[in-house]
């Protein structure tokens, strides 16, 4: 039998947890400012770079935070999940750094460069199609096969916890953030951010950032109930495509997130220029959601303390030269 999944919804304790398993393995991000971006913007923005996490995303927290929870027999057994990129990453590296087998199950047009370090990292890859099979299902399949627990990328307790400490970090480091603005993709990083911030900045508004064409999250808090739409592929955000928020993230949003704005992929290219030519640091368009919502989610933030999640920097080089290019 392999092991039941947690369904225990997480709490901010949980965040907090994360965060002391964390200690000394994660790393404990910079956090960056740009005086250009202030002016722009008439606000102070404080931005969370993790692109600088290791394996380049935050993901690599809730990762390690799940299988850090994993008795003997359990990591004996081993790890599965599916993931389009940064979460295959986190898995690898973290079962690794656990002496865990890994099994990772990517679509077969997932970024090369992300494969490759999947690889790198020590897992197994299996590649489906994502237009003809299910990955969830096949994940299932394979799990029941082979006694290996499955960590999704974010509809889980642990998982979210972990998430939950970058911005638990930066609340922690920039006292009195009056917004705080997170990509969106499954929701696990929205839904720990929003946990942290109960902790440690409960007057703080958060706010989710998704693609303009996988607005699933912002059309679900808006109908109060879980909207699934038909798999989005036309945006430059590889690593934001899910078509619908799991029930704990959604549980989680419903309750405390300020709401979900969007972002255009013309938008996130400026961002990215912006991070390249005055922040000198590589975002990959997913991990330039936040900073596209709050320059162009119609908040007013003028005269606020704004917190920015830069969520990851995980591009190929071509492709990102192209964005600068254009
Ligand atoms: C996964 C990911 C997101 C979205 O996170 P979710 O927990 O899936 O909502 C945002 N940015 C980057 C870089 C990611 O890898």
């Amino acid at each position: 039998m392999p092991p039941l999944p947690d369904l225990i919804a997480p709490t901010a304790h949980d965040v907090v947890e994360a965060a002391h398993k964390l200690k000394g393995i994660a790393h404990r991000t910079p956090v960056l400012r740009s005086n250009s971006i202030d002016e722009m913007l008439g606000a102070q923005l404080f931005f969370k770079c993790e692109n600088l996490q290791r394996t380049g995303a935050f993901k690599f927290r809730g990762a390690f935070n799940a299988l850090a929870q994993l008795d003997e027999d359990q990591r004996e057994r081993g790890v599965i999940t599916f993931s389009a990129g940064n979460h295959a990453q986190a898995i690898a590296l973290a079962a690794r750094l656990l002496d865990m087998p890994a099994l990772v199950l990517m679509p077969d047009d997932a970024p090369a460069s992300k494969m490759a370090a999947t690889r790198e990292y020590g897992a197994q890859v299996l590649t489906y199609d994502p237009v003809t099979e299910d990955r969830e299902t096949i994940c299932q399949r394979l799990a029941l096969e082979r006694g290996m627990l499955l960590v999704p990328p974010s509809e889980n307790r642990h998982v979210i916890a972990g998430q939950g400490t970058a911005a638990l970090e930066l609340l922690e480091e920039v006292p009195r953030l009056d917004y705080l603005f997170v990509g969106v993709g499954g929701g696990g990083l929205l839904a720990g951010s929003l946990l942290a911030t109960q902790a440690a900045a409960p007057l703080c508004r958060v706010y989710g950032v998704e693609p303009e064409v996988a607005n699933d999250g912002q059309q679900s808090l808006r109908a109060g109930h879980i909207v699934r739409i038909a798999l989005p592929r036309s945006t430059i955000a590889d690593g934001a495509l899910a078509q619908a928020l799991g029930p704990m993230v959604f549980d989680i949003a419903q309750r405390e997130a300020e709401g979900i704005v969007t972002a255009s992929d013309e938008q996130l290219v400026q961002a990215m220029r912006f991070f390249a030519q005055r922040m000198k640091i590589v975002v990959e368009p997913t991990g330039a959601l936040a900073l596209a919502g709050a320059w162009h989610g119609g908040m007013d933030v003028r005269g606020s303390r704004v917190g920015i999640i830069i969520s990851g920097g995980n591009v190929d080089l071509p492709r990102y030269a192209r964005f600068l290019a254009d």
